[in-house]
């Protein structure tokens, strides 16, 4: 039985993973780098352990390093959370080597997963529909070229190991697809130091739909239902909800089936998430497994009643999981909102510094995930998750409404936030009518109708209107140019460089 966790992350999912240890009565042990000295994951662990420099290759990203501090403090088990080295499938067998238990899938299931090409090939012999495109991967340019021409522009390259709406473009013609082919390369080299790439279609005015699922070492699985996960920008989601508006009963257990069969198809234990596009046909064409705890848990645990943590440990342990698929009930509606410390009108560009006053939202229904307090810092050195705002209602309306209130009370001092976009987003009629899709924002210019919402507010206020004028103007643009520039700095100083 697990009885010492070392939690292999930092941020609001260190504290996710320690909550559930503690209530367990299981121990826990944090890693941290010189710049997390004071963050909240450090102080809520029963044992800390000091890993190396801010940049996370030399910390949260050192293996050798974590591996000595799991041996030295004694733990039995390690929780890698997402990012970091939560799908590297070499860490995963360094720990199965050294006999200590990963949380999270066998590093030969993680490998099989984590390369699109492989798994969308097993998901073709389990029956599993999988986008259209080229069979393998594309040798060169010149293949590439040949396979979009066979399939028809607009087609999408995916580096086979891209993650995190990293590694992908969409790309028009011949020239383009040329342009595409480079920079993909580059930028999954630069994240992970190799870089394979596939084809393959791009489906417009598509949506977002993954699934949960876990698998015992019994070879027990099942769906625990669908996330909607449509609001996105540059294929990264924003706003999550459950259930998805477009889903019925007879759906959901259709292509709960085929998760079920796609988990059995990869050897996969523990929980994992199978993401899917839906077309505006109808048709679910899968896309990829990820191999962890997602982000967006949380609204799966709301509408089950799950503690999604539990079920891993659970599972670490050798256990049965202990309920069947047909005593999963799907409980009310939830959604979260991904709270990033970036600014919506400089390209979403990150927006950093100390945080001196923060005040969380609460309430029935409301959760909030966080590293926040009065008084934190918000690293350029990591991601720009800062908070996860998640509400539950009986009715959509009901957690809608509670969400637009939460967001209201979420104080943040000290860092431009995307709460005024969901504001936006939450109030506006196509979101409420679930008229969702991948290009949500672009389609229903949202940018744009937040930029009024937020002239309205500043005339509200008695303020002068220049708000919208300065968006647009010389001072603004090399403001961005400077901040991108810094990006560009720290992006490097994460990778090491
Ligand atoms: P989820 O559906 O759980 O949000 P994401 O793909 O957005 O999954 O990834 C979750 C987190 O993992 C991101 O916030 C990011 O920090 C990290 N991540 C995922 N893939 C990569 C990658 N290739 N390079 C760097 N970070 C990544
Ligand atoms: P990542 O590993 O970065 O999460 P995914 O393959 O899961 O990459 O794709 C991320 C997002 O990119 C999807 O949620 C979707 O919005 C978009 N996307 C991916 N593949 C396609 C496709 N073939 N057609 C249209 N959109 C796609
Ligand atoms: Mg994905």
């Amino acid at each position: 039985m697990i009885e010492k966790v070392l939690v292999a992350n930092r941020g609001e999912i260190a504290l996710r993973v320690m909550k559930t240890c503690k209530a367990l009565g299981i121990k826990t042990v944090a890693v941290y780098s010189d710049e997390d000295r004071n963050s909240l994951h450090v102080k809520n662990a029963t044992e800390a352990f000091h890993i190396g420099e801010a940049a996370p290759a030399k910390s949260y990203l050192n293996q050798e390093k974590i591996l000595d501090v799991i041996l030295s403090s004694g733990a039995d088990a390690i929780h890698p959370g997402y990012g970091f080295l939560s799908e590297n499938s070499d860490f995963a067998e360094l720990c199965e080597k050294n006999k200590i238990n990963f949380i999270g899938p066998s590093g030969k299931s993680m490998d099989l997963c984590g390369d699109k090409m492989r798994c969308k090939a097993a998901m073709l012999e389990a029956k599993v529909p999988t986008v259209p495109g080229s069979p393998g991967l594309v040798k060169d340019e010149n293949d590439a070229e040949k396979i979009a021409n066979d399939i028809g522009y607009p087609v999408m390259l995916k580096s086979v190991y891209g993650g995190g709406g990293r590694g992908i473009r969409i790309v028009t013609n011949d020239k383009e697809l040329r342009e595409g082919f480079e920079s993909v390369t580059g930028e999954s080299i630069a994240a992970v130091g190799k870089s394979a790439i596939l084809v393959e279609k791009f489906l417009e005015k598509t949506r977002h739909i993954e699934y949960q699922f876990a698998r015992d070492t019994h070879g027990n699985a099942v769906h625990i239902f669908e996330r909607e996960c449509s609001i996105q920008r540059r294929n990264q989601k924003l706003i999550e909800q459950t259930p998805s508006p477009i889903m019925d009963e007879e759906t959901r257990a259709r292509v709960g089936e085929l998760v079920v069969n796609a988990a059995h198809a990869v050897g996969y234990t523990n929980l994992g998430t199978a993401e899917f596009l839906r077309a505006d046909n109808g048709e679910f064409y899968f896309i990829e497994i990820n191999a962890r705890l997602q982000v967006e848990h949380p609204i799966t645990e709301f509408v089950s009643g799950l503690d999604l943590v539990k079920l891993q440990l659970d599972i670490a342990n050798g256990e049965p999981i202990p309920f069947k698929q047909s005593e999963l009930k799907m409980n009310g509606y939830a959604i979260e909102c991904r709270i990033n410390a970036e600014d919506t009108f400089l390209d979403f560009a990150p927006s950093t510094g100390p945080v001196p006053i923060v005040t969380i939202p609460s309430g029935p229904g409301v959760r909030c995930d966080t590293y926040l307090y009065s008084g934190a810092t918000v690293s350029p050195f990591y991601d720009s998750l800062m908070a996860k705002l998640i509400t539950w209602g009986q009715t959509f309306d009901e957690s809608r409404l509670r969400m637009l209130n939460a967001l209201d009370d979420f104080y943040i001092q000290g860092v431009e936030t995307s709460i005024p976009l969901y504001k936006t987003i939450l109030n506006s009629e196509e979101y409420k009518n679930g008229q969702l899709s991948t290009d949500f924002l672009k389609r229903f210019e949202m940018i744009e109708r937040l930029e009024k919402d937020l002239v309205q507010d500043r005339k509200d206020k008695q303020i002068p209107a220049i708000a919208s004028a300065l968006m647009h103007s010389e001072f603004y643009k090399s403001k961005i140019q400077s901040q991108n520039s810094a990006n560009q700095n720290w992006k490097n100083k994460m990778d090491g460089v």
